[in-house]
This record gives structure tokens, sequence and C-alpha cells, in this order.
């Protein structure tokens, strides 16, 4: 076999949770949009749910209809887009609950679905969804008397905690949310770590589930480990790759590796980025082509079968850094073409 192995540790990203969980009095919901991030909606959210996990967020009707169908009846499953045109059928249906954005959104729902769940996301400064102030102040009566099951909003610089934009936000929602009667939520991972204020009745956790930044304590929860098709001596002078990207200015073992920038390794990664194999990291030689990697072996003094790019050594914000991205993107690349196993106690 020789396609990566992508492993995800389920145990992990369960304790990830529970210690999340455990940093508030609130509710701790489970954010599994694009596909858990990349590492599996159907397999995470079932091991979040035995864990206890109640309430769950996903971006589409689409993934909360997948959601539905991997969670069985039970756990509530919330809709960050809301309710779009030809949703009717998977909300109805599926029991998922829009969170509603706008009046337009409001009207379609109470027209097709009267009585179905709803909650109501507010824009308190991000300006990307969610109803202006104005806007809720407009219809708040109306929507209040349907009943919502949470109103939200969300953070736009969680992760930057002495951000002044975060205390904007806070003194905002309150605002246009105190005195309701109706269960509130702010905080994604990075408000959960700015503490009670920001808590209110549920928790949002997404990329703290699986050892992203900010939670930078979180316990590991991917292993990426590539298989070595071949290897091979380079005299000084000799060059790897497209473009010649690397010269070995010395005698260089060279491992060719199968993986590439179609399985999500993103190229910009590659003079920044070393695999690891035995403690010890080997930088990449050249440039990251579709489906190979040169790596230089040289300092292991012998023939790896595979070699490690994601893993205890070296975790999703190391090569998100080496990239000049963040760790969402990282994982939202991980491609369809390893092969996963998933750990489970
Ligand atoms: C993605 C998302 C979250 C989770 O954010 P993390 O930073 O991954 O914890 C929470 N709320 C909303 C509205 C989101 O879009």
């Amino acid at each position: 076999m020789s396609t990566a192995t992508l492993t995800i540790d389920l145990n992990a990203a369960v304790a990830n949770w529970r210690a999340l969980d455990a940093m508030s009095e609130s509710e701790t919901a489970a954010v599994v949009k694009a596909d858990a991030y990349g590492l599996g909606a159907d397999k995470l959210g079932r091991a979040l749910a035995r864990a206890g996990a109640r309430t769950f967020f996903v971006a589409v009707a689409e993934e909360g209809a997948a959601l539905r169908q991997a969670l069985g009846p039970g756990p509530a499953i919330l809709v960050f887009s809301g309710h779009m045109p030809g949703d009717a059928d998977m909300i109805g249906d599926l029991d998922l609950i829009p969170m509603i954005n706008s009046l337009d959104q409001m009207i379609r729902h109470v027209e097709a679905l009267p009585g179905h769940p709803f909650g109501i996301q507010l824009d308190t400064g991000m300006n990307r969804l969610g109803m202006e102030p104005h806007e809720w102040s407009a219809l708040c009566d109306i929507a209040l008397a349907q009943d919502p099951v949470l109103i939200m909003s969300h953070l736009a610089c969680a992760d930057m905690p002495d951000h002044e934009m975060n205390a904007r936000q806070l003194r905002t929602f309150h605002e246009l949310t105190d005195g309701l009667d109706v269960a509130r939520s702010l905080s994604n991972t990075g408000g959960i770590l700015m503490g009670p204020d920001y808590h209110f009745d549920l928790t949002r956790p997404g990329i703290g589930l699986f050892g992203g930044h900010p939670y930078t304590k979180a316990r590991p929860v991917v292993t990426l480990d590539i298989p070595v098709i071949q290897c091979r001596d380079l005299e000084p002078g000799e060059t790897v790759g497209y473009a010649n990207g690397y010269t070995a200015d010395r005698p260089t073992r060279i491992a060719t590796i199968n993986a590439g920038y179609a399985d999500g390794i993103l190229r910009a990664m590659g003079p920044r980025t070393g695999l690891w194999a035995d403690g010890t990291i080997l930088p990449i030689a050249g440039r990251i082509s579709m489906d190979l990697i040169g790596v230089d072996v040289t300092a292991l003094g012998q023939d790896p079968k595979s070699l490690q790019l994601l893993g205890d050594d070296q975790g999703i914000d190391i090569l998100a850094n080496a990239a000049d991205t963040i760790g969402y993107e990282v994982l939202t690349a991980l491609g369809a073409r390893y092969t996963r196993r998933y750990l489970t106690a």
C-alpha cells in the first residue's frame, strides 16, 4: 500500500472536548462544519455524542442532513447558514435547527415550517452572518413570540484575547440580548479561553477539539505518515524535482514520499518544513509536487519506510506557520486520498 495514512485519534478529540467543557459552567457544543474540519464529521460526531455532547453545529443544511444520518435522533443539529431556499425538506425531515440570519430567512422559515425550532444569529460587528442590531430591534418581538431555542453571535478576534474588538462585541451582545428569556451563545474556542464573561449558556468550540491554536494545550489529534517509495544517492551538484528546486552540496540521500499538494500539503510550506523519523527532522528537498515530495534523509543514516508530516513532533500550527496560514486551513486541506484510521478506546 502506497497511500499515506491519516490517523485521527478520537480519544484525543474527546479529551479535548471534555477539557474545554470543564473550563466553563455552560453546555459545550461541538462545531463539526466542513466534515469536522476535514477529519470526518460522522466519526467525530458519534464519538463526541457518546462522550456527552448534545448540540452540534454545521455550516449548511446538507452537512446537517449527513450528520443526522450518522448520529440518529436525539442530538440537536444547528445550521449556521440558517434557512436557505430549498432547505425546508432537510430541516423538517431531519430535524435540523436553522440559525436565522435575516428577516427574509425568518419569513421563509415560519411559512415553510410553522412551529419548527429555530435559533437567531446576530451580527455584533464581524459583518459576516446574522441580523444587524436595527434589523433585530424591528424583528425581536415577532421572533421571540415564536420561541427561538438560541440566540448567538460570533467573535471576529477571539484568537487575539487582547484585541479591543472582543470587549466591543461582548458589550453589543449584551445590549441586544440582556433580559430576554432565551439561551445565548457567543464563544468559539478562543472565546472559551477568554473566561466566564464570554461563556453564556452554550459554547461552540471547533478547532480546539483538534488541537489547534489558540487551544495549544490540547492533545494532538492528527497523525500523517507518508510511505517512502524510493531512495537514491546524489552527488554534489545534482538537483531534485521541478525547476531544479534543490541542489545537493554534499553526498546526499534523497527519499521520495507518496503525497503532495493534491493531498493538501501546501506548496508554500516546502522551504520551511521537514518530516520526522526516529526523532529526527529531515528537510524537504526541492518543490512539493502534486503526488510526491523529495526529502533529505542523509542525517538518518538508513532508509526509512515512511516519514511523518503531522504527529506529536509536529502539529498543525507548525505546518500552518511554515505556509503562512492557519491550522484550520491545514486541516481542511487534508486530501481525500489518504487511508484514514480512527483510533478509539
Ligand atoms: C467555525 C465557527 C465556530 C468554531 O470556531 P473555532 O475557532 O474553530 O472554535 C464557532 N462559531 C461559528 C459561528 C463558526 O463559524
